[in-house]
């Protein structure tokens, strides 16, 4: 079965592979087609598309942004952004500044906790622009202050970490409006990633269609089968297309596999086509 996988991480964000080199391991892996969606940035995306042209697959270029919400951080994927971001692009360069300054603030609260730890030695450890909690972890288990980056966020970064700061995003009608203008296929990123009751996800779900909202990211590493399942109904239900990706980030999530997820994730190829199609549809290039 042809696969593809719609939802990456590179190191122009928080992942460890060059866009290049996630590319060629795509196609290594067999996969069809991938989508790069680092956070809050597409710096890496030209490069990407040369892999892609070199060796064969598509790419789509996409990105993820973070928007809040009283249940916490929801994520929204933008997938065939168009050549000419400049619509979005001073709004990512808003959301890198805010991510810069939060990056500061951790690191001081990190030394106020008597680690050594400086903002130069995390920006060091960053290969792109896209800086943030992930670079912290890294010094963080360089410096054998943590042991990986499971206990990196579980002990300092995570929610209920001791240097736990909270990141400025965008309002969610926002940042699908933003997509939606730009041409892009807006879909909501692993809806069931955080635990939040039916009437919860089905109001937020109306909130981002009456916004434009166009896919769901019914397959995703942390998805189970009753997951997807859940995913497919409120898509259907609202005229949506499904989109699917395994949220690789490299090194950094070292347990998630590029188009595999954790070893069970399948991302048919029909799936591809399926959005292709609703993009035919609305007379939106592919
Ligand atoms: P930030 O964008 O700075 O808020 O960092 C969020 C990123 O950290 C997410 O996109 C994940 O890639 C990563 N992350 C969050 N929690 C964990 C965790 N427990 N272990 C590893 N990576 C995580
Ligand atoms: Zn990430
Ligand atoms: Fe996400
Ligand atoms: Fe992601």
């Amino acid at each position: 079965m042809k696969l593809v996988d719609l939802h990456t991480h590179t190191q122009a964000s928080d992942g460890t592979n060059a866009p290049g080199a996630l590319v060629r391991l795509a196609q290594e892996c067999g996969l069809a087609a991938v989508a790069v969606t680092d956070h809050d940035t597409v710096s890496g995306l030209a490069e990407a598309q040369a892999a892609g042209k070199e060796c064969g697959i598509d790419v789509v270029r996409g990105c993820e942004l973070s928007t809040s919400t009283d249940m916490g951080e929801m994520h929204i994927l933008g997938l065939w952004l168009p050549e000419d971001v400049s619509l979005l692009q001073g709004k990512l360069e808003y959301l890198r500044r805010k991510r810069g300054e939060r990056n500061i603030r951790i690191v001081e609260k990190l030394q106020g906790l008597g680690i050594d730890i400086s903002i130069e030695e995390v920006l060091d450890e960053a290969r792109g622009e896209s800086v943030g909690r992930p670079h912290i972890a890294a010094v963080l288990i360089r410096k054998g202050v943590v042991k990986d980056i499971g206990a990196a966020f579980k002990e300092y970064l995570g929610y209920y970490g001791k240097a736990y700061l909270p990141k400025e995003v965008l309002e969610p009608e926002e940042a699908v409006r933003l997509l939606c203008e730009l041409g892009a296929t807006v879909s909501w990123a692993h809806p069931m990633l955080s635990k939040t009751s039916d009437e919860w996800r089905e109001n937020f779900l109306r909130r981002l269609v009456d916004n434009g909202l166009s896919a769901i990211e019914a397959y995703h590493s942390e998805h189970s089968d009753a997951d997807v399942r859940v995913c497919i109904d409120m898509a259907r239900r609202y005229g949506l297309a499904l989109s699917g990706g395994s949220d690789y980030h490299g090194t950094n999530k070292p347990k998630i596999r590029l188009g595999v997820g954790y070893g069970g994730l399948r991302v048919p190829y029909a799936v591809y086509e399926a959005l292709q199609t609703q993009r035919a549809r609305r007379g939106l290039p592919v």
